[in-house]
């Protein structure tokens, strides 16, 4: 309890000093940064069409895989910009599939050369077992800290149906076995809901609690990013009620706690979202964006520095647009409310489960994994 109020202290302190540049209109180093690598994709999943944009059996290509950012574009992004990058807490490299990069490793190694107090982290759909272990081997030589989350979005035939490929499930949970056996800790499994998946929620999270990993769930998003603009379908009224009833079971986490307060109406948003100035997306192509949802471009890392292109008046004007949009996705949401603790201090003032969200916060749950 101590720790939690003395780091939320420090959180307070440091965030006054993001919120008075932001009213100033300064752009601040960036703490966190979201890192498509690559938009291919092994996958099929239903809630997704990444997988999609490299196919023109699905419409037009717009950019190809031969534009994606080289292996050399993002070493020179690193070394080019390390200062800016110095406050930086973490890379998340995604995809696409990011293993489907075959310089994955030297991309890791890049990073970690040039910022080398970066949490450096891989989100995958554990599809290729084999090459990931073999992957991650190579990356534990030179960087001990290496952390992984694997999307399970349900048991056995629901997750491969959500996926979209038979024997899904059972990949997943071998990419899994084999990051334990390697000594992979921190493992985070994301479930990603919808209407196939939505009363589900309880049995995955046992499975991977029974794991030893980290739990967490979230909507389906619809983007530019995601390659799904239509969105997905929509859930009924009691879909919702379901959902709300199985995150009962969350109240001791942040994100989710307040995803049950949001759909059964209780609890709107009122986290400042900090995405697009202390957190960006890289995207594969190397634009700077907000976030997974917004689509406005800051500039490209391949036509100038980081910090001269997230200060320019057009990102400003981005940002501007950005004031009023609200959304609950949990990559973007954890980076604010790490930024900005007011509304977790205060979440954590209301709740009756104080204790057990204590002991989340000393697993590293609370601050670490919103
Ligand atoms: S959700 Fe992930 S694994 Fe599924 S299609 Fe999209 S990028 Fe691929
Ligand atoms: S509220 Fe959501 S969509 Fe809007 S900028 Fe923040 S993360 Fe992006």
């Amino acid at each position: 309890m101590i720790k939690l109020f003395s780091l939320a202290a420090k959180r307070i302190f440091s965030s006054a000093y993001y919120k008075s540049n932001l009213s100033l209109g300064r752009a601040v180093k960036p703490l966190f940064i979201n890192f498509p690598i690559t938009y291919l994709c092994n996958s099929r999943c239903v809630m997704c069409a990444i997988w999609k944009k490299y196919n023109s059996a699905f419409g037009e290509i717009e950019r190809k895989p031969q534009d994606e950012l080289k292996l050399k574009d993002i070493a020179d992004f690193v070394k080019n910009n390390k200062g800016f990058l110095s406050d930086l807490k973490s890379i998340g490299l995604t995809g696409g599939e990011a293993f489907l990069r075959d310089d994955i490793v030297e991309i890791i190694r890049a990073i970690h050369q040039e910022l080398p107090w970066v949490d450096l982290g891989v989100q995958t759909n554990g599809l290729l077992p084999d090459l990931i272990k073999e992957k991650i081997v190579e990356v534990l030589k030179f960087y001990p800290n290496f952390k992984i989350a694997v999307s399970l979005d349900g048991l056995d035939v629901v997750h491969d149906r959500m996926r979209g490929i038979n024997g899904a499930y059972e990949k997943a949970m071998q990419t899994i076995r084999y990051a334990k056996e390697l000594g992979l800790t921190g493992i985070t499994c994301g479930m990603t809901l919808t209407v196939d998946n939505f009363d589900r929620i309880q049995e995955v999270a046992q499975k991977v609690e029974s794991l030893g990993c980290e739990f967490s769930c979230f909507f389906a998003e619809k983007s530019e990013y995601f390659g799904n603009k239509q969105g997905n379908r929509a859930f009924s009224a009691q879909q919702l009620n379901t959902i709300s009833g199985q995150l009962e079971k969350f109240r001791h986490h942040y994100f989710m706690d307040n995803l049950r307060l949001q759909i059964s109406g209780t609890a709107k948003r009122t986290l400042p979202c900090y995405s697009g100035y202390t957190s960006y997306v890289i995207n594969p192509y190397g634009d700077i964006l907000p976030c997974i949802l917004a689509e406005d471009s800051f500039g490209n890392i391949r036509q100038g520095l980081f910090m001269d292109i997230v200060s320019s008046d057009s990102s400003w004007q981005i940002r501007k647009k950005l004031k009023t949009c609200k959304c609950w996705c949990q990559c973007e949401v954890s980076t604010s409310a790490i930024v900005m603790p007011f509304d977790v201090l205060k979440w954590f003032l209301k709740s009756k489960d104080k204790k057990k969200i204590a002991n989340a916060f000393n697993k590293k749950i609370l601050l670490n994994r919103l």
